[in-house]
């Protein structure tokens, strides 16, 4: 191997939780993997250290101006007990897009894929493989120089790390009631909307909140210009299959490339689908809905892969999709991807890589 990394054991390694009641970013693993970035230095002195707080200063730039970035992947342990990550290198090459955009140094890709192997090695009797289940990888850059002028940081840590996680809605495949955003918007054209950073998060929280409060349980953000267009539900991708046609939002500038949204679109087109990635106005939407072309409605993203949608509100007006339930796309899609990422279906693209 090219990367070796040193390793600091723990000397205190925790109880496992219980893998029936693993929730979503809870629990985390026993160790953790950090590199440091100076600016005429370059990334240096990759390492495993037992999981833990760390000490930055209060002038870092990442806590006053939230420079800084995040990934979200998964590793699966297949029946014959095979370690498998899905399409990590896709990861590594959005952060690296993320980077450009927010002026974070980029991290070699081979390096990346080394350190989450070599951490989720260490780690893989965290590795839960009830149904449903899976390690959660956390990779992310932070700005750490204390500098309270704004400008691109000159110091910066590089961490990943782990958690063993359950299904990502606590219902599990159950249909999501949506709301549709018309006051807070999510990205602009130019904006960071295709980058991933916590800063997006952040505004989106009162939107979330609000939705909440009225009883639903994610939002379907509209473009920030006309508000007519769908784009993302909450932080996952938007499919909508009216007739025979799968359509989702086009990646320009506003919606996050997400490694979950690629592989729908491939798995459909290699069904023989039509998939559509163009513009979806919210009243060709609702038209849809009343002429019963509007037959599914779901999300793709790392943490619930597929979650469909049984009701939307946009205004005053509600539908139900698919009576309230499943349709047949969501969970063919669901089936196949979850299948190719815990072994049991056939990896005809190549997505997995094995660890070890
Ligand atoms: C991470 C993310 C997604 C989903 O991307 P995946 O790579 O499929 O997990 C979608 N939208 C937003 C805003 C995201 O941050």
């Amino acid at each position: 191997m090219k990367y070796e990394f040193p390793v600091t054991r723990t000397e205190h390694p925790k109880t496992k939780p219980d893998p029936d009641k693993l929730r979503f970013g809870v629990d985390f693993t026993d160790h953790m993997f950090i590199m440091d970035y100076e600016e005429d230095r370059g990334w240096y002195d990759p390492r495993i250290v037992p999981y833990g707080p760390f000490s930055i200063d209060p002038a870092a730039a990442v806590l006053h101006y939230a420079q800084e970035s995040f990934e979200g992947l998964k590793a699966y342990k297949s029946a014959e007990g095979k370690v498998l990550l899905f399409r990590p290198d896709m990861n590594i090459k959005r952060m690296n897009r993320t980077a450009e955009r927010l002026c974070l140094p980029v991290i070699d890709e081979a390096l990346f894929i080394e350190a989450v192997k070599a951490l989720v090695a260490l780690e893989k009797d965290w590795i839960p493989d009830k149904e449903g289940t899976s390690l959660y990888i956390r990779p992310f850059v932070i700005a750490t120089e204390p500098f309270l002028g704004v400008r691109p940081a000159r110091q910066y840590k590089f961490m990943i790390i782990l958690s063993p996680v359950g299904p990502y809605y606590e219902g599990g495949l159950a249909p999501t009631k949506i709301y549709v955003e018309d006051t807070y918007v999510r990205a602009t054209p130019g904006g960071t909307g295709e980058a991933k950073c916590g800063g997006n998060y952040a505004a989106s929280l009162k939107a979330q909140v609000d939705a909440a409060e009225k009883g639903f349980e994610q939002i379907l953000w509209l473009d920030g210009v006309e508000r007519r267009y769908v784009e993302e539900i909450g932080t996952s991708n938007a499919f909508f299959v009216i007739e025979d046609e799968v359509v989702t939002a086009p990646l320009e500038g506003t919606i996050l490339p997400g490694v979950t949204r690629d592989s729908v679109i491939e798995v459909l087109r290699k069904k023989g689908m039509k998939v559509s990635e163009r513009r979806l106005s919210v009243d060709e939407l609702f038209g849809a809905a009343k002429e019963g072309k509007l037959k599914e409605m779901f999300a793709s993203g790392t943490a619930a892969v597929i979650s469909p949608v049984g009701e939307i509100r946009y205004k005053d007006e509600d539908i139900v999709i698919n009576g309230g339930g499943i349709g047949p796309v969501a969970q063919e899609l669901y089936d196949t991807l979850y299948g190719i990422q815990t072994g049991k279906v056939a990896d005809t693209e190549g997505w997995m890589i094995e660890v070890e």
